[in-house]
């Protein structure tokens, strides 16, 4: 990423030329306060929006020029929003990975830990939705990342949950991310403080830039603002 800035239509600038590559493999966590952009720079870096001057690349190629088929393939934007279409559970998964095999299919639900789908009488042709078999949140997030598997994107921007999950839950779902990170290239908006420690490199965003970016060591060292956040996490 080079120079970018970015305003939403009608609005000021709210990043203002950021300056950021992003290593094949590595972890980056984003952190800083509510506002300074960090949700911005995640559609940034996964192409859904593109900058207003300045450029956003992944493997030399701005990542707003790859066609929108080929740009989720490399790179894929994970929220809190897991959406669960009308279909069935093949259909739900079908949508990453049109013509994945039914093995590739069961292997990715197993990879993400899901024990609820084998005891389906109809197995992947099970209807889900509205008045078929609704999936609670946690069931619907690991169907999201099962897709993830499936589309197996090199790079993830990762917009971490903060949702409340009940902690039995929210143990299995970060096992299940766990399994869908490894050898990938992540970005994550760290709203945890686990995140930014265990990462390779933290960029600290303030009002629209880079007010600090290295790893977690560096930045304790160094006294600034991380330094300060983690203080305050930890106190
Ligand atoms: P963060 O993720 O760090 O909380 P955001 O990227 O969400 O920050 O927001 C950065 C700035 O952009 C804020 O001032 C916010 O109000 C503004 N903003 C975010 N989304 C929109 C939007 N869809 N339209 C207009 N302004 C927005």
């Amino acid at each position: 990423m080079h120079g970018a800035r970015f305003a939403y239509p009608e609005g000021v600038d709210v990043l203002h030329g950021i300056d950021l590559e992003v290593y094949p493999g590595e972890r980056l966590a984003i952190v800083g306060p509510s506002g300074a952009g960090k949700s911005t720079l995640a559609r940034l870096l996964a192409g859904i929006d593109a900058p207003r001057e300045g450029t956003v690349s992944v493997g030399g190629c701005p990542v707003t020029d790859l066609d929108p088929a080929e740009r989720r393939r490399r790179i894929a934007l994970v929220t809190q929003e897991h959406h669960v279409f009308m279909g069935s559970l093949r259909d739900n998964l079908a949508l990453a990975a049109p013509g994945a095999a039914d093995e590739q299919m069961r292997s990715a639900l197993a990879a993400v830990g899901v024990d609820w789908s084998t005891d389906l009488p109809e197995g992947l042709d099970t209807q889900l939705g509205d008045g078929a078999l609704e999936l609670n949140a946690a069931q619907a997030q690991q169907l999201a990342l099962a897709r993830l598997v499936l589309a197996d994107p090199h790079t993830l921007i990762l917009d971490e949950a903060t949702a409340a999950l009940d902690p039995t839950t929210a143990r299995r779902t970060e096992r299940a991310l766990a399994a869908v990170l490894e050898g990938r290239t992540v970005v994550a908006i760290a709203h945890r403080l686990n995140t930014a420690h265990d990462a390779d490199r933290v960029a600290v965003l303030e009002d629209g830039r880079i007010a600090e970016l290295g790893s977690h060591d560096e930045l304790v060292r160094a006294g600034g603002t991380y330094a300060a956040l983690w203080r305050s996490w930890h106190g």
